[in-house]
This record gives C-alpha cells, sequence and structure tokens, in this order.
C-alpha cells in the first residue's frame, strides 16, 4: 500500500509525507510548521504518526522548517553524512551512498546521489517487501547508475523543473539560467520524460513531477512533455502541486 500526501512541492518549499505499508516517512521539511501540521492534520495524520524522516540536501527550500517541525515529531532523522556536518545535527542518522540500510522492521532505504550545486544532496529508494517509491528532486543529470538504483519501482517522485526555451528567453539573470542548466543544477522537461519513458520500459507505472520552477515551467507544459514520451504505454502521471492538500493513493 502506498499513499502519498504532497505537503509542497518547488522553490518555495518542499516536503511529503508517504505512507509505505503503513510505516510513515517524512521526506524533507522545507515547509512552516503551520503549513505542516494543518496539510497532516486535514489528511487525518499527524506529527505523531511520522516514523522516520530523510533528509535530501540542505538547501533552505527542503530544511527550513527543520528545527521547529522537528519539535513535534519524536523520529529519527537521516541525511548524507555531508548534510549531517553542513546542519551540525548530532542526532541525524547518516545514510550511506548507495547502499541498502533497514531503518525501520522491514523497510529499506537507500541514498542516492544527485548531481546538484550542494555537497551530500540525494535522494532515495524506500522499500518494502511489496512496495517500493523512488524519489529524485534536485540534479541537474540523471546518469545511469542513478537509473539503476530506481529501476522496478512502483511509483517515482521526479524533478521536472524547467522548460529550457522558457529558461533560456525567461528574465533570470544569466548567471542563473548557467547554474540551473549545468549537470548541477535541475532536471528540465525533456530530460525528466526521457528518464521516465526507460524507468516505465523497466515497469514503473506511476509518475509524479515535482519541484516545478514557477517562473520557467507550467504543470500542462510538463505533463505534455511526460506524456508524449510515454505515449501507448500504460501509465498514470501527476504533477504535485505547489502546496499539497490531499493525498495520492497509488494503486498498482
Ligand atoms: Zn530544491
Ligand atoms: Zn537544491
Amino acid at each position: 500500500m502506498l499513499r502519498i500526501l504532497p505537503i509542497a512541492s518547488g522553490s518555495t518549499g518542499n516536503c511529503m509525507l508517504v505512507d509505505v505499508d503503513g510505516r510513515k516517512i517524512m521526506i524533507d521539511l522545507g515547509v512552516p510548521v503551520k503549513t505542516l501540521l494543518k496539510t497532516l492534520s486535514d489528511n487525518a495524520y499527524s506529527c505523531r504518526d511520522v516514523d522516520a524522516v530523510l533528509i535530501t540536501h540542505t538547501h533552505s527550500d527542503h530544511v527550513k522548517g527543520l528545527d521547529v517541525c522537528m519539535k513535534q515529531i519524536d523520529a529519527p532523522i537521516y541525511m548524507s553524512s555531508t548534510s549531517k556536518g553542513t546542519l551540525m545535527m548530532e542526532q541525524a542518522i547518516a545514510l550511506l551512498y548507495g547502499e541498502k540500510s533497514e531503518i525501520l522492521q522491514g523497510l529499506w532505504v537507500t541514498a542516492i546521489r544527485t548531481s546538484h550545486d550542494c555537497p551530500g544532496s540525494i535522494g532515495f529508494r524506500i522499500e518494502t517487501e511489496d512496495t517500493c517509491l523512488g524519489y529524485i528532486t534536485d540534479l541537474g543529470v540523471i546518469p545511469e547508475s542513478t537509473m539503476e538504483l530506481l529501476f522496478g519501482s512502483q511509483c517515482i517522485v521526479i524533478e521536472s523543473n524547467h522548460d529550457v526555451e522558457m529558461l533560456r528567453y525567461g528574465k533570470y539573470p544569466f548567471f542563473l539560467k548557467k547554474r540551473i542548466l549545468s549537470e548541477k543544477g535541475h532536471l528540465s522537461n525533456d530530460a525528466c520524460s526521457e528518464a521516465i519513458a526507460r524507468f516505465a520500459e523497466r515497469g514503473t507505472k506511476n509518475f509524479l513531477l515535482a519541484h516545478l520552477s514557477r517562473e520557467n515551467n507550467r504543470p500542462d507544459l510538463a505533463l505534455d512533455c511526460a506524456r508524449k514520451a510515454t505515449a501507448g504505454m500504460n501509465v498514470q502521471i501527476e504533477v504535485l502541486p505547489v502546496y499539497g492538500e490531499n493525498i495520492i493513493e497509488v494503486s498498482e
């Protein structure tokens, strides 16, 4: 059973609760505590339900609510050892890159290195015997080694950050355009769609497009691009809202 409660997605904040066969995992806490509490309670969850917290990296849109939110959450926090050092969080547990760790009984997490301009950035493969979720945002490229760690996921949350043309001709300053387009920046709709098609060939049926730029993308563009790349394949693709309200039930 896989239920996903998106709480926030994009450069203003990132946070998601995933309920994997009854185990509740929080991914990133880049939201004000008020937003977190409200979205959880609107969906019949609470901070007390959280069994573990996973942090992708230390950019503020992923951790700005971490300290305050952790006053409400009584659960272990996992991140890369580099992020642990950056955040000076002694109590955090370091995950080893590319290794499967059993963080809760019968639930394993693999930290997947991501190519991003923040040292120690990771994505995740979260799995039980029956269910498997992949999570990768904030990355400029997806190398083959990353693809391999995500093959076989039932659902993948993947960044579809920008439309290359909108970014190129948009109003961002040159240095920022260069950063976003670089190998350590963010994933374009085209690169995301290409990856989705390959994951779909390997059996993944559900995709959630995440971390869309408000300035350089539109939900319909991201969705069109991903749907074109998977035309004729049996897949479900949705765009995550900037602020989530409702649970997404992943059926197969
Ligand atoms: Zn981000
Ligand atoms: Zn980032």
